[in-house]
């Protein structure tokens, strides 16, 4: 089975602490879990957001990364807090019920805290933002003395068996086709997009085959870079803005990313590789279609125009990656 699996929360969006502190232990116990799935033949994604996003976009970025790895089962890693005691573990209303219910009870058991059970709940965004069947974990209280103690007496590797033993049975996993090979094969360095839109949403930074870009919203500033020298221009409703070269900086208007606050309409990207051999090819998707062909580098062979978009219609998502000619 493909499953997705991430640590609740991060240290600029904060979650619970008290006696134990959430974001740590739901690291090292999502970490436990994965190697667990694994070792038991499933194919695991990390779906936990980068320590430096905040609320909401923490909760975004899992439920995006989540989505795109195809997973057939979704599950977050968090502690509770408000004064309870126990296990419980929250699903959407109507879906995954009885895993819930048997991961809960497994959990309680490992851990000798009361089993609270599944909780239907339709106010999460990780329930709600995710396409698979998913649940959110609630490994103990963070404020109980108790459960604490209880917390501390077991092992991480214990927690992770009981979740694991719930999620997909004891050793019962179904085999797995090896997951396919990265598309380069390391000998060309990847390249890294990221998006600022123009709704202001910050999304973090992706390589080949994700894209950069979220929900249709036009990108109004866009990072790209690579380890070779990656040549970025912008055009919008100003024309075609400065060029600049390995722009990495999302934050900095002017030289860390190329756009200028409006919806881009038009991308041009050159790469000078060491061997001459290599272009970048881009693709981007406008009006909702991604089926446009790439672009490479600033070629006007092969039906290309020289750049990808058309200079009327807002870019919403970005592709890019090093093709050898
Ligand atoms: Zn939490």
């Amino acid at each position: 089975m493909i499953i997705s699996v991430n640590g609740g929360h991060t240290p600029t969006s904060a979650g619970a602490s008290g006696y134990l502190d959430e974001v740590r232990e739901d690291r090292i116990i999502k970490d436990c879990l994965i190697a667990e799935l694994r070792a038991r033949g499933h194919e695991v994604s990390d779906s936990t957001a980068d320590d430096w996003m905040g609320y909401p976009q923490e909760l975004n970025t899992q439920c995006q990364r989540a989505n795109a790895s195809d997973a057939e089962l979704g599950v977050s890693i968090h502690l509770n807090a408000g004064g309870g005691t126990g296990v419980e573990v929250l699903h959407y209303p109507g879906t995954c019920e009885g895993l819930s219910a048997d991961v809960s009870a497994r959990l309680a058991a490992v851990l000798g805290l009361p089993d609270r059970g599944a909780k239907a709940r339709s106010d999460l965004g990780w329930l709600n933002g995710t396409n698979m069947p998913a649940v959110l974990v609630e490994v103990c209280f963070v404020d109980s003395s108790a459960d604490k103690e209880a917390y501390d007496a077991v092992s991480y590797q214990a927690i992770a068996c009981a979740i694991a033993d719930g999620l997909v049975g004891g050793g019962q996993a179904a085999p797995i086709a090896p997951p396919a090979p990265p598309a380069s094969s390391g000998e060309v360095p990847a390249i890294y997009l990221q998006a600022k839109l123009a709704d202001g949403t910050v999304l973090p930074a992706t390589t080949w085959p994700d894209y950069a870009g979220w929900g249709g919203v036009p990108i109004a500033y866009l990072a790209a870079w690579c380890e070779w020298p990656l040549e970025v221009q912008a055009y919008t409703a100003n024309g075609w803005l400065n060029s600049l070269t390995n722009p990495d900086d999302i934050e900095n208007l002017g030289s860390g990313c190329v756009g200028d606050g409006t919806p881009m309409m038009g991308l041009k990207m050159y790469l000078t590789s060491p061997d001459s051999r290599h272009v970048v090819a881009y693709q981007v998707t406008i009006d909702g279609n991604c089926g446009y062909p790439e672009q490479r580098d600033h070629e006007t062979s092969d039906g290309q125009d020289g750049y990808a978009g058309d200079l009327v219609t807002a870019i919403t998502e970005v592709k890019a990656r090093i093709e050898a000619y």
